[in-house]
């Protein structure tokens, strides 16, 4: 079947790269962007520089405002999809008018999760996925307040680095002593939640029992404590559901994991694919882990763009993210758990270092701390399948992108 339009539901990265991809292969239908915010904007800053109040809104946009014109896609902000009609093969939005869409891409993205305790749907809890939230808890903050950061995880450990910056006197909770060790690897995931407390912060190995909002400030009771204490501000950092409403009213088939997709990101309705933290792929009928990274939500985009238009899809890379706190930039390639052998480059604790996991004479993935060419060249021996030498990978004076060369030439060879 000819396809003459797409309907993208959800303006975060893995939708505006669903549509630039579309344009970038050809495609000369119809590609409409419905986005339930302002504008398509970017997420990571939220927690980062646009929290600390040092870059605005728009300079965080996905896109230019002429891009849209540009590339022929049609926003529609401030509006969001109630309703999937593939019987009609169409959508139907919350102003009441309904888009035609011969497929309909789900990027709808995902809320944060909340742990299952009394009080966290409190108005004064706060949570953060958008703008707004980011704007809320900026707010809050401002006064140089007493913080409880619940969960040390990527996002809660970004907070309160920039709760540090701005002067507030933060605690972050977390009933994992080194929390994201099998991301980071045990001896970097230590040696990064020890930078809380080395910047000011107090670390908490606990999980929180109960939350009592009352007249501006919230008791809390944390598990092992007896006294309850008291916060001004309570941030709850404990990870995301995806956003699966739209899919399941829809019929689709939505797992815990996300709306459940097939290597080309089609859901179990061939006219409906979903990219991004609200998809969940499924290889062979197996699902695989769930990126809930910026990068696998811009490549999501790209593969199901590559599928409407019939294209062969990207080749898959090891997964990437980064993540940054007091000041260091913090990067991971492929995997560090279940691997034979961590190997160190460079001095653990010292800035710039490195650590390789490698199974026989293969990277499977890398950690890095303000080292950017090392998890590159990582991510090429990841994908490419070159073979190492520890001894030369752990030694900071070999130039990875030099052994990658002679590698590539001895392979030739
Ligand atoms: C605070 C924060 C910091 C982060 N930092 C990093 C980082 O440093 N590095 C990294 O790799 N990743 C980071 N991430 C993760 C990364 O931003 C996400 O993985 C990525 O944004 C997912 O993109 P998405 O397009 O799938 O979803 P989203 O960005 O959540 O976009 C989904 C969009 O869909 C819209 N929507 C939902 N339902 C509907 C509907 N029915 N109708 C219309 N619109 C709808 C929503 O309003 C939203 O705009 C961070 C995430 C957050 C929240």
């Amino acid at each position: 079947m000819t396809v003459h339009s797409v309907v993208i539901v959800g303006g975060g990265i893995a939708g505006v790269s669903t549509a630039a991809a579309l344009r970038a292969g050809g495609f000369d239908g119809d590609v409409t962007l419905v986005d339930a915010g302002e504008f398509p904007y970017d997420r990571p800053p939220l927690s980062k520089d646009y929290l600390a109040g040092r870059v605005d809104l728009k300079s965080i946009a996905l896109q230019l405002p002429q891009w849209y014109d540009d590339h022929r896609v049609r926003l529609i902000s401030q509006t969001s999809v109630d309703e999937l009609r593939t019987d009609l093969g169409a959508v139907e939005l919350s102003d009441g008018t309904t888009l035609p869409a011969d497929k309909v891409v789900l990027a709808t993205g995902g809320r944060p999760a909340r742990p299952p305790v009394d009080g966290v749907t409190n108005p004064g809890i706060h949570v953060l996925r958008t703008a707004d939230d980011a704007d809320r808890l900026r707010v809050a903050l401002a006064s140089r307040a007493r913080i409880l950061i619940v969960g040390a995880g990527l996002i809660g450990a970004e907070v309160a680095s920039t709760a540090r910056q701005l002067g507030c006197e933060v605690v972050i909770a977390d009933p994992v002593a080194a929390p994201l060790a099998s991301a980071f690897s045990p001896d970097v995931a230590t040696w990064l939640h020890g930078m809380h407390e080395r910047h000011g912060a107090t670390t908490v190995s606990a999980a929180i029992q109960s939350l009592d909002v009352a007249g501006g400030s919230i008791s809390t009771v944390l598990a092992g404590c007896d006294q309850p204490q008291v916060f001004d501000v309570v941030l709850l950092a404990v990870g995301m559901a995806p956003e699966t409403s739209l899919a399941q009213t829809g019929g689709l088939r939505v797992g815990r994991g996300g709306i459940a997709v097939d290597a080309g990101q089609v859901t179990s309705n061939p006219a409906v694919l979903a990219v991004g933290d609200a998809a969940h792929r499924h290889i062979d009928g197996v699902p695989t882990g769930r990126g809930e990274h910026w990068e696998a939500a811009q490549q999501d985009g790209q593969r199901a763009a590559a599928t409407i238009l019939g294209a062969a899809p990207p080749g898959d890379t090891a997964s990437w993210f980064w993540t940054d706190r007091y000041g260091a930039h913090v990067e991971v390639v492929g995997r560090l758990n279940d691997t034979d052998q961590l190997v160190p480059r460079g001095q653990l604790g010292q800035p710039p270092f490195s650590v390789f996991a490698v199974n026989g004479r293969h990277v499977v993935g890398a950690v890095s701390v303000d080292d950017s060419t090392a998890v590159r060249a990582a991510r090429r021996m990841i994908d490419h399948a070159v073979e190492v030498d520890t001894a030369e990978l752990s030694d900071p004076t070999t130039d990875l992108r030099r052994l990658l060369r002679r590698r590539s030439v001895e392979e030739v060879k």
